[in-house]
């Protein structure tokens, strides 16, 4: 047994924690747990708990579908949430398959895949995750229109308003499982909050996501509201990214970072947002994984302002320009070495470990492959004419969960990093949510269509 094996099993004791908490992702991002008691953790962490993987969803064909939970002792953390005496905990797993090789299911391993190819290269992956969500009132009812819990805008700050008050609880109930909050305020739409993570290797910002959005859905339950991190759930407001800053380190060394060139920004930051715009239509389905994520990248227009909220709908970057689908922010100039990229199509609702892996893996293959950034977009490029983006070389997001998946069932790269399990689970499972959506007439259509047609 190893020492963080050992401190797992003495905390136990210490706290009295009877329940523990198996914690995995399936394949579309959502969490899964189950019990077992404190005397079964040191034979899983020998040999992993069994479980039946058929009903986990993207997880098993019928025949091989036991399968093994391996849990990670360095993501131990006693849950808040429970704290009275006797007390859970929980760890994340690896998925394994019965004869101990990993389960090429598992989203964590689609991420420490693409991480060990980031090594080989001599790279480290750091994430930083602006993680935007609604606060509801009540729990969401079929066919009743979602109620914000405020009418806050950016920055606000209402006396007595709840979603301080909110921001306080989660925030102290993060930090108490060591997740670190960098910044959090109430953002543009009404109910809506953001929360910045701060800075970690991306497998431990991948599992804080899990916990993040847990966490939210438990503490606004606690106060009477709803958490959801719906990408759009409002015609009329913003949605909710999950914008994230990331950076490659070499050792210690930031590898975007260059004193005196443009932006601080390296040759290798160059060519990693290179493989980010060349591969962005290919990986946006992980990225924007629901029919509703495409509302959100809708764009935004003088006309309409406000109604896009800022999220990215074609594919530049920028330094300023926040239409764009890549930024390299400059708001820290004082700290040397700091230079970052920011990717900003992300949503809330997306799996975290694939969304991560697929956009290291479109930035490693531009370094790999030395590409060059086209030239930045300063203008707002919404305001533009089709025919000036054209120009320009300025190419959209897919504009709908269809045309994102025609995307990616052409991309090798996307097919690389997932595996051919989870590539193949994934588009199975996208096309017929499209061809659910498809058939559906909307109260758009009815409203639309009925009182003329
Ligand atoms: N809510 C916006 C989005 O959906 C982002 C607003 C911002 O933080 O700039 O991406
Ligand atoms: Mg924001
Ligand atoms: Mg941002």
């Amino acid at each position: 047994m190893d020492r963080q094996q050992e401190f797992v099993l003495r905390t136990l004791e210490e706290r009295d924690i009877r329940f523990i908490r198996l914690w995995f992702s399936d394949v579309l991002g959502f969490l899964k747990s189950v019990a077992i008691a404190p005397a079964e953790l040191e034979g899983a962490f020998a040999e992993g708990i069994g479980f039946d993987g058929s009903a986990i969803e993207g997880f098993a064909r019928v025949y091989e579908s036991d399968m093994l939970a391996k849990p990670d002792p360095s993501t131990f953390q006693i849950l808040p949430w429970r704290s009275e005496s006797p007390g859970a905990a929980r760890i994340f797993c690896d998925i394994l398959m019965p004869d101990g090789s990993p389960s090429h299911a598992d989203p964590r391993w689609v991420l420490k895949r693409a991480l060990a190819k980031a090594s080989d290269m001599g790279f480290s992956f750091y994430t930083h995750p602006e993680v935007e969500f609604f606060l509801l009132r009540g729990r969401p009812e079929p066919g009743v229109r979602p109620q914000p819990m405020d009418d806050g805008g950016y920055f606000d700050h209402t006396p007595h308003s709840s979603g301080h008050d909110f921001r306080r609880n989660a925030i102290m109930m993060l930090e108490s499982m060591g997740i670190s909050v960098e910044f959090s305020h109430h953002e543009g739409g009404p109910g809506q909050q953001e929360i910045d993570l701060r800075y970690a290797d991306a497998l431990t910002t991948a599992d804080n996501i899990m916990t993040f959005r847990l966490v939210m859905k438990e503490v606004a339950l606690e106060q009477g509201v709803w958490a959801s991190f719906m990408p759009k759930p409002f015609t009329e407001h913003p949605g909710s990214g999950m914008h994230t800053h990331m950076s490659l380190f070499e050792g210690d060394r930031n590898a975007f970072y260059e004193p005196g060139a443009e932006y601080q920004l390296s040759k290798i930051g160059r060519s990693f947002i290179g493989g980010l715009l060349r591969h962005a239509a290919e990986i946006t389905a992980v990225c924007n994984q629901w029919v509703n994520s495409y509302k959100r990248l809708w764009g935004s227009s003088e006309a309409i302002a406000g109604q896009g909220g800022e999220a990215p709908s074609y594919i530049s970057w920028g330094h300023n320009n926040r239409s764009a689908l890549v930024r390299v922010p400059m708001y820290k100039p004082h700290k040397s070495g700091s230079t970052r990229i920011e990717f900003r199509s992300l949503d809330s609702a997306c799996n975290p470990y694939l969304a991560f892996a697929v956009i290291l893996a479109a930035g490693l293959k531009g370094i790999e492959e030395g590409y060059e950034m086209p030239p930045g977009a300063e203008d707002d490029v919404w305001a533009l004419t089709s025919a000036e983006r054209r120009a320009l070389g300025i190419a959209p997001l897919p504009q709908s969960l269809d045309e994102a998946i025609v995307a990616m069932e052409r991309s090798e790269l996307v097919a690389e990093t997932l595996g051919e399990h989870v590539f193949d689970y994934f588009l199975r499972n996208k096309r017929s949510e499209w061809q659910e959506y498809r058939r559906q007439v909307t109260e758009y259509e009815l409203g639309r269509y009925l009182p003329v047609l």
